[in-house]
């Protein structure tokens, strides 16, 4: 496809792309959604099973009330209304790994409705690169655009299909239904997303939403998030919608991103050749970057919903409501703003130390005990991610903990250490493995001198064997003075009070 043809790239600047997203969440609870099963990942295949979930005639469906707490926790942590009333919903559909013929779900009755996520807006990329490098500070709440989530619902998990890793593979298919009935929530937005980088913006935020909250792990490789994007254009100011496209079973954020890019591309390639989009399900293949048709697109119809006769409407009234709404934690968003208020760091910091909720937490405890947070702040973006991403860690595996970094920042602002020992003492932590307190204990509590007269000694010495820079300094040349306070601080092997060396310097040279 000749995508980055010149009329190709004249005629996408006249579409403009809609996207939706539709999202499955399977929650972290230890049974499954209609029975006592164990939801426990990687099991061996089919022992996680009972006459509920395997669809055995008269076996009767059981709400698991955790399931409930967990997706409208979810639910209000999206800013969604709770329906007081929801229904389940038979959809009906054959497929191998439903041994029922259908899925129980919600469908004109959810569980919550009328949400949102505030992401940041789309821009050109280079613009954006341009911001991110030069006012990070500004970044957050400027642009920032509300998509909306259309409704939040619960519905259980199929089976899984192996196509591969059995002697007989090749001809043929093993079932696993230990997954069916794991109890998931689907989050579907309103079609408010314009680019694919604004998708992916949404899934982020939204993952990390969830992720505050815990009642998922989203770990995509288990299957705990998957993720689903309905995509059409249309002519620029065109209210109807295109026909849509829905790309099926992507397993990770950058490469719906890909897919969509790619899809956009070629339903204007279809358009603009004469041709008609026909409403399908794709799958997209990452190896080669492109979607491919799968099936045509079922409508809702097709699925012949109706409410599910062995179960009750589920109320979730005030009173629980209100019980559920207290395990509400601080979302992110919220915890930028207050740690920009409390501790004195900009938004950029607090978005990269509120970026999992386990780091915000280690860091705001980090930041109370220290004596000066924003130093902490400093010390865990410049010293210690920067260190960890170099070994391709994460902050769990990290040596230094955040009480070892707030430890190093009051050391280094009570004047008892130098910059330049403490990032040696974290090179050496990192070096053992061992946390910071300990690598200082180690390494017999290192100070740096405050030793007036040493350290005169010592700037004697470097300056009556430097002549040339001596003359050079005198002449005028004031920049000088910086060559000197390297060489002090390396004879005094850095741990010299740069300060001191400074005042030091200035007179003996003056
Ligand atoms: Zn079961």
């Amino acid at each position: 496809m000749s995508t980055t043809s010149d009329t190709s790239v004249a005629a996408r600047a006249t579409y403009e792309p809609v996207i939706g997203l539709e999202v499955h969440v399977q929650l972290l609870t230890e049974s499954k959604i209609f029975c006592s099963c164990s939801t426990r990942f990687g099991a061996p295949p089919n022992t996680n099973v009972c006459p509920v979930c395997l669809g055995m005639p008269g076996a009767m469906p059981v709400l698991n009330r955790k399931a409930v707490e967990f997706a409208t926790l979810a639910a209000m942590a999206l800013n969604c209304r709770i329906n007081e009333t929801s229904i389940f919903a038979r959809k009906n559909y054959f497929y191998p790994d439903l041994p029922k013929g259908y899925q129980i779900s919600q469908y004109d009755k959810p569980l919550a409705e009328h949400g949102y996520i505030e992401v940041e807006a789309s821009k050109k990329n280079a613009e954006n690169q341009k911001l991110r490098t030069e006012n990070r500070e500004l970044r957050t709440g400027l642009r920032s655009k509300r998509i909306g989530i259309t409704r939040v619902h619960l519905e259980e998990d199929a089976g899984k299909s192996l196509h591969e890793g059995f002697p007989d593979s090749d001809e043929k298919t093993a079932i696993d239904l230990n997954r069916t009935g794991v109890p998931l929530i689907e989050i579907v937005s309103e079609p408010d997303i314009a680019t694919p980088d604004e998708a992916y913006e949404y899934l982020t935020r939204l993952k990390e939403i969830i992720l505050y909250t815990a009642v998922s792990d989203c770990n995509m490789e288990e299957g705990s998030l998957r993720c689903d994007a309905n995509v059409s254009v249309r002519p620029r100011g065109q209210k109807e919608l295109g026909t849509k496209a829905e790309i099926k079973n992507v397993n990770s954020f950058r490469f719906i991103r890909e897919a969509l890019v790619y899809e956009i591309a070629r339903q204007i390639e279809v358009i603009e050749g004469g041709g008609k989009i026909v409403q399908e399900t794709r799958l997209y293949n990452s190896h080669e970057g492109k979607t491919y048709s799968m099936r045509s697109k079922e409508q809702a119809h097709d699925y012949r919903y109706f409410p599910e006769p062995d179960l009750l409407p589920l109320v979730v009234d005030e009173k629980w409501k209100a019980g559920i709404a207290q395990a509400l934690p601080e979302l992110p968003e919220a915890r930028r703003a207050r740690f920009v208020r409390e501790f004195g760091v900009t938004e950029y910091d607090a978005q990269v130390l509120t970026v999992s909720k386990s780091l915000a937490d280690q860091f705001e405890a980090a930041a109370k005990a220290a004596k000066n947070p924003k130093r902490v702040a400093n010390l865990v973006q410049s010293e210690l991610l920067g260190r960890l991403k170099a070994r391709g860690a994460e902050i769990e595996q990290s040596p230094i903990s955040m009480k070892g970094v707030a430890a190093s920042a009051d050391l280094v602002e009570s004047g008892a250490i130098s910059g330049k020992m403490l990032k040696d003492l974290y090179d050496l932590s990192f070096e053992r493995n061992k946390d910071f307190p300990e690598v200082y204990e180690e390494e017999g509590r290192p100070q740096q001198s405050s030793d007036t007269s040493a350290l005169e000694k010592i700037v004697d010495e470097v300056v009556a064997a430097s002549p040339k820079q001596l003359e050079q300094y005198r002449a005028g040349k004031k920049t000088m003075l910086g060559f000197f306070v390297g060489q002090v601080m390396k004879a005094s092997k850095g741990q010299a009070n740069p300060q001191l060396v400074n005042e030091l310097l200035s007179k003996k040279l003056g």
